[in-house]
């Protein structure tokens, strides 16, 4: 989709530091990160926000949690790890392309706010 960052991340327009790739996923170091390990998982398929998930569409969610489980090997993440997903104005989503927030290396706080 024109415009879209997270497209053009995709599609190799916009440099990232990528932890995996396949056809329909990719992986790539969040440039802000909140925790010592911090990757973003999209899919290559601009789906704007977690609101606009369909049975058409829904096959890449599923990939996308096992891409996480391999990561999460990969990363050294085996004392755990928390996955987000900010979605629309309330969610505090700031980029309008699906993407999952994968947070390691250290102890997470409850509530996240
Ligand atoms: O969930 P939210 O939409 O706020 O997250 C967007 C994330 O994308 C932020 O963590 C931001 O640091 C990251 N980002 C990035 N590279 C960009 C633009 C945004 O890692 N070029």
């Amino acid at each position: 989709m024109a415009d879209c960052i997270f497209c053009k991340i995709a599609a190799g327009e916009i440099p990232s530091t990528k932890v995996y790739e396949d056809e329909t996923v990719l992986a790539f170091r969040d440039l802000d990160p909140q925790a010592p390990t911090h990757v973003l998982i999209i899919p290559k398929e601009h789906i704007a926000s977690a609101a606009d998930i369909t049975p058409e569409n829904s096959a890449v969610v599923a990939h996308i949690f096992e891409v996480a489980a391999k990561l999460s090997v990969e990363l050294g993440l085996d004392k755990g790890f928390r996955i987000v997903n900010n979605c629309g104005e309330d969610g505090m989503q700031s980029v309008q392309h699906l993407h999952f927030h994968m947070l390691g290396g250290k102890k997470m706080g409850w509530p996240p706010y």
